[in-house]
């Protein structure tokens, strides 16, 4: 019996042991969050490679999407959660994976220590915490911003968590009930039942759609007596909703909106919000009109996250709202420090001007020295695909593929007959020089790159009509770029040429002015929009990142993620 025992912890012994050693050989990953960012990094990530720490206040996963749901009553609350602890990796073995519920308020990058609280009503004698940690990511997300408006706080109702939804619900089955009463005048009835929603991105536009619906189907059944009365108003800052998509999407959600009777305020902020209106105002023309209501939902943009902001001070990067990180989601001057996520701005490693003197080579194909505008032109179309934010640049410009091809015929035409003392040929005489898909010139093969079946068509078609098409116009004026239109458009410096008369010159840029026109073009990046889809994209990235790099020497320079 006394054998038996002593066998017993002598396995137990043996099995702790060997537990912790394994524990300490793993590298000490801290993942800030529980929501869509952190989760999905948290199921790619192989526990046996990793000791995984998650902190969070909230202690279990919310799939957000479903929370307009919620505010109505047609999803459950308790239906769109899942509690962190069942998707901690290595369940079965408890070493390997811990959750501790908890915010992070500060981080000591220097010797890798993460201060944590407890700011939940029930805390022990000691509710700050520290936590050592070899790589950590801030998955933190973001709350709505109230660009400081008053008011907002105490009078408007912002959906983040489901007992936000539940609050929305309570209010809107409140003020439904209020309106029934005997006593209240028609104008009461009208303004107790107005909901307004402050944001027309995609969550206001699900949150006025869901609230809506129900107010258009249910109510009538449940109060026969407000039947019509109830509205929907949306109030947006830019002259239409869901501008970050598609046109034809944001399109197609105004002319449902429109059917619907939901009123649409665009291109306008509010001022203050109070108990039962709001104050908004005019972008153009300053013109404050009142909005009485019985609810308002706020969902405007996204403001920073408390320990975002920490972050950032302690690494002296410049305010923003949002943790600038590289393309590897690694947080800059920060080693084993990396966010994604709504916390996160991904900018760096995809601007223009870190690679000027590449694309200034690439760009200058007939190895001038210099970058003429069908040349800028060339490079940025093939960019198109990998930097976004060229396109708005293009649209500026009116520069697409279509014409380019004959464009770049007819000027190498007018250089070869410059050249030889020849007069430039006519713009229909250029019709004949379109090159054919084949062709294996310097501006084919750079089109080429671009590799979009549309480029070849627009191409085609340009080399149909012969027309440049963006309002630009043909001939070789209309390959100019002026002063002033290019300074305007890139912010860069042009040179005139040398004054000698030469107007059918193309603009030339050098090396510096090129890069200069980059940064201007750099200007128009944006961010990758705050989605569920991307947090778990970057989330998956990580995960696969890490597996592979596991044990690796880390560094700002993160040679293991290239
Ligand atoms: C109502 C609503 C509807 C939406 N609908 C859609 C949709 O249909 N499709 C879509 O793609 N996106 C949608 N979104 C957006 C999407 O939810 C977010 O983009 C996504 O949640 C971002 O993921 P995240 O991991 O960065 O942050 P979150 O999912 O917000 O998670 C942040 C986590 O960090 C925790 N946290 C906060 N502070 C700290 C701290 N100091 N320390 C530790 N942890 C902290 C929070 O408790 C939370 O667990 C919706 C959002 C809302 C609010």
């Amino acid at each position: 019996m006394l054998r038996r025992t002593s066998s017993l912890l002598l396995r137990r012994c043996y099995s702790t042991s060997g537990a912790t050693a394994a524990t300490q050989k793993r590298e000490k990953i801290v993942i800030l969050g529980s929501g869509w960012g952190a989760v999905s990094l948290l199921k790619g990530i192989d526990p046996a490679k990793f000791d995984i720490t998650v902190v969070s206040p909230r202690n279990y996963f919310l799939m957000t999407a479903l929370l307009p749901g919620v505010s109505v009553g047609t999803v459950e609350g308790r239906s769109i959660v899942e509690p962190i602890r069942r998707l901690l990796p290595g369940t079965k073995h408890p070493e390997e994976s811990r959750f501790y519920e908890a915010s992070a308020v500060d981080v000591d990058p220097l010797t890798k220590t993460l201060t944590c609280r407890d700011m939940s009503p029930v805390t022990n004698s000691l509710p700050e915490f520290t936590l050592a940690y070899d790589r950590l990511v801030v998955s933190v997300g973001a709350p709505f911003n109230t660009y400081g408006a008053p008011g907002v706080e105490q009078h408007a109702y912002r959906v983040k968590e489901v007992e936000d939804a539940l609050a929305v619900r309570g209010r809107l089955i409140d003020m439904l009930e209020t309106a029934a009463l005997p006593g209240a005048s028609v104008e009461e009835r009208r303004d107790m039942c107005a909901v307004v929603v402050v944001g027309g991105g995609p969550i206001g536009v699900s949150m006025a759609a869901e609230i809506y619906d129900f107010l258009s189907q249910d109510v009538p059944k449940l109060y026969p007596e407000l039947t019509g009365v109830p509205s929907v108003t949306i109030v947006h800052s830019n002259d239409h909703i869901l501008n970050v998509y598609d046109e034809r999407i944001s399109k197609f959600a105004e002319d449902k909106f429109r059917r619907d009777n939901i009123r649409m305020l665009k291109g306008r902020y509010v001022r203050e919000v109070f108990p039962r209106e709001l104050w908004t105002n005019s972008r153009k023309t300053g013109e404050c009109v009142k909005v009485p209501f019985g609810l308002c939902v706020w969902a405007t943009g996204l403001g920073i996250n408390a320990f975002t902001r920490q972050l950032q001070d302690r690494l002296g990067h410049a305010e923003r709202r949002a943790v600038a990180v590289d393309k590897f989601l690694r947080v800059r001057g920060a080693a084993g420090i990396y966010a994604l996520g709504d916390c996160a701005d991904v900018k760096e490693g995809t601007q223009l001007a870190d690679s000027a003197r590449q694309l200034f080579e690439r760009a200058d194909v007939d190895g001038s020295g210099s970058v003429d505008e069908e040349e800028l032109r060339v490079l940025l179309i093939a960019l198109q695909g990998t930097h976004p934010q060229v396109t708005p640049f293009l649209q500026q410009k009116g520069w697409t593929v279509k014409g380019l091809m004959t464009r770049a015929a007819r000027n190498r035409h007018r250089r070869n007959a410059v050249a030889e003392g020849m007069p430039a040929v006519s713009r229909d005489a250029c019709k004949a020089e379109v090159p054919a898909h084949g062709d294996t010139s310097p501006t084919a093969l750079t089109l080429a790159d671009a590799g979009s079946e549309q480029h070849e068509t627009e191409a085609g078609a340009g080399a149909d009509n012969g027309d440049g098409g963006g309002g630009e116009g043909g001939g070789a004026d209309g390959l100019r770029l002026s002063y002033e239109d290019f300074q305007a458009v890139a912010g860069a410096r042009a040179d005139d040429g040398d004054g000698g008369g030469g107007g059918g010159d193309d603009l030339r840029l050098s090396y510096e002015e090129f890069q200069e026109a980059l940064v201007g073009v750099d200007v128009r990046a944006t961010s990758h929009p705050a989605t569920a889809q991307v947090a778990a994209q970057q989330g998956v990235y990580l995960a696969r990142v890490f597996n592979a790099s596991a044990g690796l020497p880390l560094g700002v320079g993160g040679s293991e993620l290239e």
